[in-house]
């Protein structure tokens, strides 16, 4: 390892020059309004329905309360059929409402859930679905909607990576009855911590925005045990500032991708995930699939990465229903998930950001390239 370059981390936060954000802290410590659906919240919302091409947005202080609320408004119980192969906020989300998530497989080119394997794990308690557009790329979103109009049940995508993502119809968080967003740091677009609601009517709209602040509808009256989750004024300025480079960003990212699947072509046993053929895609993330007929194990090589100081993520590694609290579960049975594991077993994320440069890439390519003859 050479120990004069600084170690590549698999992301790196979207961050605006310190200057341009001085005149948005000065705006708000002259109103000394500081959360609580304040200007640059109410700005955010509307800039982002613009940007997006949404109709509604409710905010939020992270990801993870977004998706506790959202099926808090949607009043779920019982059963909702999941993916074990996301992030654990997913299926977390359904436990903090008291609701069994039922683990279902994936789709082997896709890796997003399986409607079929969706429509084989519906019992008389299912209420929900709860689909990931996995690194950005759309589930079968009209196969979801034929099956939750047949059964009677409401769709909630966690749509944590697909910011911007849009299909031949337009945004892909229109689909469903509600739609999550992440504004993580780790995400393509950040707010330090964030997250949104997207939903298709005001009627909804305003029951996420009492649920998110405590269940208050005025002074004195409280509908529902909602919980604070509520982004303040500091987070939504940063987002307004963020949005401004988001274009460049997505295009610098879009570039990365194309510079990767050209190095990795020529690497044999290194499998991309097919271009997921949207109109517009968001490169939130570069996963590969290390098949067998590579020389190294998949563990091997992401620790070979990391000896050549690439910190490359195994997202995602283990299966949420291996964590304790999921797998006893009848549905995380080994069993019942063959190519979530094997998704599991295979993928390395690699680093993807705006700012990493080319060389940076090459060397990436180059190491993963040459693992096998050390
Ligand atoms: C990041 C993420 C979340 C959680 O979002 P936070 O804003 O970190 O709470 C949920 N689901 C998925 C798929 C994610 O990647």
């Amino acid at each position: 390892m050479n120990q004069k370059t600084p170690p590549i981390y698999v992301t790196q936060p979207l961050l605006p020059p310190l200057e341009e954000f001085i005149p948005y802290l000065q705006k708000i410590w002259e109103s000394k309004w500081l959360t609580n659906d304040g200007p640059f919240h109410q700005q955010l919302e509307q800039t982002l329905c613009g940007y997006l091409g949404v109709k509604h947005i409710s905010l939020f202080t992270n990801g993870t309360l977004a998706l506790v609320t959202a099926l808090q408004a949607l009043r779920i119980t019982g059963e909702v059929i999941t993916t074990p192969y996301s992030f654990v906020a997913t299926s977390h989300s359904l436990l903090w409402n008291g609701i069994r998530p039922v683990f279902a497989d994936i789709d082997p080119i896709t890796l997003n859930l399986d409607p079929d394997k969706i429509e084989a794990a519906i019992t008389p308690q299912t209420t929900a679905i709860m689909p990931v557009h996995c690194y950005g790329h759309p589930c079968d979103i009209e196969a979801i909607q034929r099956i939750a109009d047949n059964y009677n049940l409401k769709v909630i995508y966690d749509a944590a990576h697909a910011f911007g993502v849009k299909n031949a119809h337009g945004s892909v968080l229109n689909h469903g009855d509600l739609s999550v967003l992440s504004f993580h740091a780790t995400k393509v677009f950040n707010t330090f911590e964030g997250g949104a609601i997207v939903c298709q009517d005001a009627k909804t709209k305003l029951h996420i925005d009492h649920l998110k602040n405590f269940g208050f509808v005025d002074e004195v009256s409280v509908v529902a045990p909602g919980i604070n989750g509520k982004m303040s004024e500091i987070n939504a300025a940063f987002g307004l500032l963020q949005l401004k480079g988001i274009e460049e960003a997505l295009q610098k990212r879009k570039t990365i991708d194309t510079r990767y699947r050209e190095g990795m072509a020529e690497i044999k046993g290194i499998h991309c995930l097919r271009e997921a053929g949207e109109t517009q895609a968001n490169y939130a993330y570069f996963p590969i699939l290390v098949q067998p007929d590579y020389p190294k194990s998949r563990d091997a090589l992401y620790q070979h990465l990391h000896d050549n100081g690439i910190h490359a993520r195994r997202y995602f590694y283990p299966l949420i229903s291996d964590f304790p609290m999921y797998r006893g579960m009848p549905s995380a049975a080994h069993a019942n998930l063959p190519v979530a594991r094997k998704a599991a077993s295979e993928v390395i994320c690699l680093p993807i950001y705006p700012d990493l440069r080319p060389c940076q890439i090459d060397l990436i390519v180059d190491v993963i390239k040459t693992a096998g003859n050390t």
